[in-house]
Order: structure tokens, then C-alpha cells, then sequence
């Protein structure tokens, strides 16, 4: 299975873990669409996610292209070249596995390497992202271990440097 491919898999994986917590804890979850608090940053991501963004981008009507293209060069440093004027995602069928998991409760390491479980703050207010079934926890170390081992396999595949990043704002001119 290419690289490319392996990573389409994950995704699909993580779209499923985000529709069973949505399904166990949708009462708890108070981000949703229209909200874009995630999305006030700069990101970058890996060759292959930038490979599936391509592909969302390219059916988008030559006027929303040209628009985000616009918004892109003007180069803010405080919100995604891909947050649209209406606050959601322009190219949400594609966007990088990093968005696919917000808002859900994450396990990962804090300051003082700590194991933590913690999510948006808007959501598991009441009893604390802890609270989620074990099963509706992500593993924020075996997901960034996941897309690196993908992102060597697909530099390994083309002849490219392992750990290259690409800002989306790039992407997007
Ligand atoms: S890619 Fe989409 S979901 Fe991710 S930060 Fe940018 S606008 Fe938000």
C-alpha cells in the first residue's frame, strides 16, 4: 500500500473516532460547525496531507480559489489561509489530520511531561475530558507517530527529504 493510501486509511480512522465520540458524548461537545477557534493559527503539514488538500481544492469554483489565493498572500499570522469569510473550513473534505481531531479528548504530555487528558474548553466542561469513555480518548503520541512513520514511508517513496513541512497558506497561492 503506497504512503498516500496509508494515509488515507488514518484519516478514515480518525473520521470514525471522531463520529463514536460525537455519537457517546454529542451532549458534551459544544464546538461544532460554524465555530473556528481551531483555526485562528498558521499551519503546516506533511507532503501526503498536502497531496489530499490539493485534491479538495481543486473542484472549488476559480472564484473561491482566487479568493483564498488572495487571502493567502496577505499572509496572517493569526488565522488559517483556509478559514473562509463565513468561519468554516474551504477545504474541509481535505484538511489535515491536526483538525480532524478537534475538540475531541486527547491524551497527551503537558509541560511537565505528565500524561493528560484534555480537550477544547468548551467541551467535557462539566465533568473534565477524563471523564470520556477510554475508547473516546485519542492518542495524541500514537497519531503523530502514525502520520511521521507515513510521512518517512512517502519520502522513502519519492526521493524527498522525511519531515519536510508545507504551510497552508503555500498550498492555497
Ligand atoms: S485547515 Fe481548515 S480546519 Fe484546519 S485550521 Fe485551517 S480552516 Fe481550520
Amino acid at each position: 500500500m503506497s504512503a498516500l493510501d496509508r494515509y488515507r486509511e488514518l484519516v478514515a480512522k480518525v473520521d470514525v473516532f471522531f463520529g463514536r465520540v460525537e455519537q457517546r458524548h454529542g451532549d458534551q461537545l459544544l464546538c461544532g460547525s460554524g465555530c473556528f477557534d481551531c483555526c485562528l493559527v498558521r499551519l503546516s503539514v506533511t507532503p501526503v496531507e498536502a497531496i489530499v488538500i490539493a485534491d479538495a481544492l481543486a473542484p472549488l469554483p476559480a472564484t473561491t480559489r482566487a479568493h483564498l489565493a488572495e487571502r493567502a498572500r496577505r499572509d496572517d499570522p493569526e488565522r488559517c489561509a483556509a478559514l473562509g469569510d463565513d468561519g468554516r473550513c474551504a477545504i474541509y473534505a481535505g484538511r489535515p489530520l491536526v483538525c480532524r481531531s478537534h475538540g475531541v479528548p486527547i491524551r497527551q504530555r503537558d509541560a511537565r511531561a505528565e500524561v493528560v487528558i484534555d480537550t477544547c474548553f468548551r467541551n467535557f466542561a462539566e465533568r473534565g475530558a477524563g471523564a470520556a469513555d477510554p475508547d473516546c480518548v485519542l492518542d495524541q503520541t500514537t497519531l503523530s507517530l502514525t502520520l511521521l512513520a507515513i510521512d518517512s514511508a512517502h519520502a522513502a517513496e519519492t526521493g524527498g527529504a522525511a519531515g519536510r513541512r508545507i504551510a497552508i497558506a503555500d498550498l492555497l497561492r
